[in-house]
């Protein structure tokens, strides 16, 4: 396939940005994408009810106005079809499509000391070879497989909402089944529960969801929005911690008076979004100041579904925000309809999958589709499925048993010019994704013109720089309720130690630390 400066894995947000951004700059560019087409996390999760939990005119491309006038987004939350279709749209725009190598995946990516270059072959043998590695694979891509026995033997159908088929799944009429209750369950369930004969819900672990508050967009705040769209951008990246426009909290909850406090989740109730999780300074870190947040939505849950045992299964009991907020539109109502039936796996756990439905301890049900919403192998998943070696054959998660370790979320020591845009170590799932995604490339591209600029063959983490980032990383995180907490965004190791993977110092103390490493002739990395 040839010889590049540049390969990018996946065409998803940051794929087609990178490619737009690399192939501008001159340098001979690739792209492969094991689908079809470009969108990503967009393209795969396409199940019903999928639609963004950002506000749509935060969860887009602001690098160019002329990107953000060609599309007029219609709701606050973009569902996905619309998504995909901005992202298609945008790669029409941009052109870059031509560049990317569909349903090709990358099977391996071996770093050649001598020649200073990464050799990848593709699944179907492929051979290619780039200078530079940019894997913009995303964080959730990596689908957790349903492992549940007697699968194999069901003789209806079954799907998992990360990867929702692109023929037509039918679901009016049916019996279905949907195990898992995070984001894409609560969006599935709400929807299938309006189609189903008779949903069953299988649940875990009751997270929060808060009202979305969806609704149609107004296209003049799109327009103003856009005539100052360069200092909109430069304030998100400068002065917000998620890289949105989300008010950020002012002061501890002991600060109000008892009715403020209590108007203000009003307020946050009635406004909808991610707010929820930041309503007061103190209650990411304050257990009891955490509790009264979380009476507050689980007295919301107990005031919607009417019967009390089943409200009492839904109310989570953990502290809410430490894991991710569900944004739900009529997901608590579901559970008032005549069809829809929760199982508690807490109280009886599936046993095994029949030929014709789900055995758990105490029941069997029958269903004729079976929707896995099981989340994915977050963080690591990808960058493990891209298969890269160094020089010495280990892959870079290789040295991260004790945690991912990485210089500002971009690289990892030992693994020349392997860029892991919004990986480990960066805000990543914490914020604004079109953002993070922007500003990384951009970094990365300032950082290869730099490297050719002065002549240098390549760039990694220092051992010193990454430790220092990582410590910082740690340091930010303790004391945080959300480390406590098993979910998606916290290492376990082996003995234990518990390790939160994203940045949560906030994009505008990440983009100050990237801009200084720039600044610095990459301070924290090596030069070669
Ligand atoms: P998730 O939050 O990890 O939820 C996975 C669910 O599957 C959990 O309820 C989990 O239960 C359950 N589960 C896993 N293995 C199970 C098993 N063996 N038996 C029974 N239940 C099992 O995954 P997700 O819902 O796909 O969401 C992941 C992230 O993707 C979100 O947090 C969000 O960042 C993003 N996302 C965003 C949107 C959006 O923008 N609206 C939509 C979808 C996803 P336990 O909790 O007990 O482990």
């Amino acid at each position: 396939m040839g010889d590049y400066d540049i390969a990018i894995i996946g065409a998803g947000l940051g794929g087609v940005y990178a490619m737009h951004r690399f192939t501008s700059q001159g340098w001979s560019v690739v792209g492969l994408e094991g689908a079809s087409d470009v969108g990503g996390v967009w393209y795969h999760n396409r199940y019903p009810g999928a639609r963004v939990d950002l506000d749509s005119l935060d969860y887009c491309y602001s690098f160019s106005e002329d990107v953000w006038r060609s599309w007029q987004w219609r709701e606050r939350y973009a569902a996905q079809p619309e998504l995909l279709g901005y992202l298609n749209s945008v790669a029409d725009r941009l052109d870059v499509r031509r560049h990317f190598h569909f349903e090709t995946w990358l099977n391996a990516a071996t770093w050649d000391p001598a020649r200073r270059r990464y050799d990848l072959t593709t699944a179907d043998g492929r051979r290619l070879s780039c200078r530079f590695l940019v894997l913009t694979t995303g964080q959730l891509s990596a689908a957790r497989k349903p492992g549940f026995p007697g699968l194999d033997r069901f003789r209806g159908r079954w799907v998992m909402t990360s990867h929702w088929p692109q023929d037509e799944v039918e679901t009016a009429g049916k019996r279905i089944a949907v195990i898992g209750t995070g984001s894409s369950g609560v969006q599935t369930i709400s929807t299938l529960a309006s189609e189903a004969e008779h949903l069953y819900v299988f649940q875990r672990t009751a997270n929060y969801a808060v009202p979305a508050q969806n609704r149609p967009l107004d296209g003049m705040v799109q327009k103003e929005l856009g005539d100052r769209l360069p200092v909109e951008r430069e304030q998100l990246l400068t002065d917000t911690a998620g890289g949105v426009r989300i008010p950020e909290p002012q002061h501890p909850m002991s600060h109000y008076p008892t009715a403020e406090r209590d108007a203000m989740l009003v307020s946050q109730w009635e406004t909808g979004g991610q707010g929820m999780n930041s309503v007061f300074l103190d209650q990411g870190r304050d257990p009891q100041v955490n509790d009264i947040v979380a009476d507050f939505v689980r007295d919301r849950i107990r005031g919607t579904v009417r019967d009390p045992a089943m409200a009492e299964a839904l109310c989570p009991t953990y502290p809410i925000g430490t894991r991710r907020l569900c944004l739900e539109i009529g997901y608590y109502d579901a559970f008032n309809q005549d069809n829809v039936s929760l199982v508690d796996l807490r109280d009886d756990p599936i046993v095994e999958i029949t030929e014709t439905g789900l055995r758990t301890r105490d029941h069997h049900h029958e269903v004729d589709l079976i929707v896995f919403a099981l989340g994915f192998d977050a963080f690591t998943g990808a960058i493990d499925g891209a298969n890269i070696r160094n020089g010495q054959g280990i892959t870079p998660t290789d040295r991260w048993r004790s945690g991912p370790r990485t210089r500002l979320g971009m690289m990892t020591a030992g693994f020349p010019n392997l860029f892991l845009p919004t990986g480990p170590g960066s805000p990543s799932v914490l914020g604004n994704l079109f953002l993070q995604n922007e500003y990384s490339i951009d970094w990365i591209a300032d950082c290869i013109a730099h490297l050719d600029e002065k002549r240098y063959a390549s760039i990694e983490a220092s051992e010193a720089g990454e430790a220092e980032w990582t410590a910082h990383v740690a340091q930010l995180a303790q004391g945080l309720l959300r480390l406590g907490i098993d979910n998606y965004m916290v290492h376990v190791s082996d003995d234990g130690s518990r390790t939160f993977i994203p940045y949560i110092g906030g994009v505008r103390r990440h983009v100050a630390s990237m801009r200084e490493a720039a600044a610095g002739n990459y301070a924290g990395f090596d030069l070669r």
